[in-house]
């Protein structure tokens, strides 16, 4: 396995359910080739994160003060546009 390949199965790799003989290939490779090893286990360390995130529900204030604010920057961005030109 080259690192082309490592690439191309790296989503099926780091699925929990990847097969047995992928993940000894890909580990195989990633003990021999350094930069694969690094950009995997960066690319692992975003996946857990994004996981972690989306666990976490946004409290419904929270949301609601956001659309708030975003439909008060829209207005004033709306009007800014309304304005014409000189
Ligand atoms: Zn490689």
């Amino acid at each position: 396995m080259d690192c082309t390949e490592v690439m191309e199965q790296l989503s099926e790799y780091l699925d929990a359910d990847v097969r047995d003989e992928l993940r000894k290939a890909v580990d195989g490779h990633l003990r021999a080739c350094h930069d694969c090893s690094y950009y995997v286990d960066t690319v692992r360390k975003t996946v857990v994160l994004y996981q972690a995130d989306v666990r976490i529900e946004v409290p419904m204030k929270a949301t609601a003060r956001l659309h708030a604010a975003l439909a008060a920057e829209y207005a004033v961005e709306s009007r800014k546009r309304s304005v014409p030109p000189d």
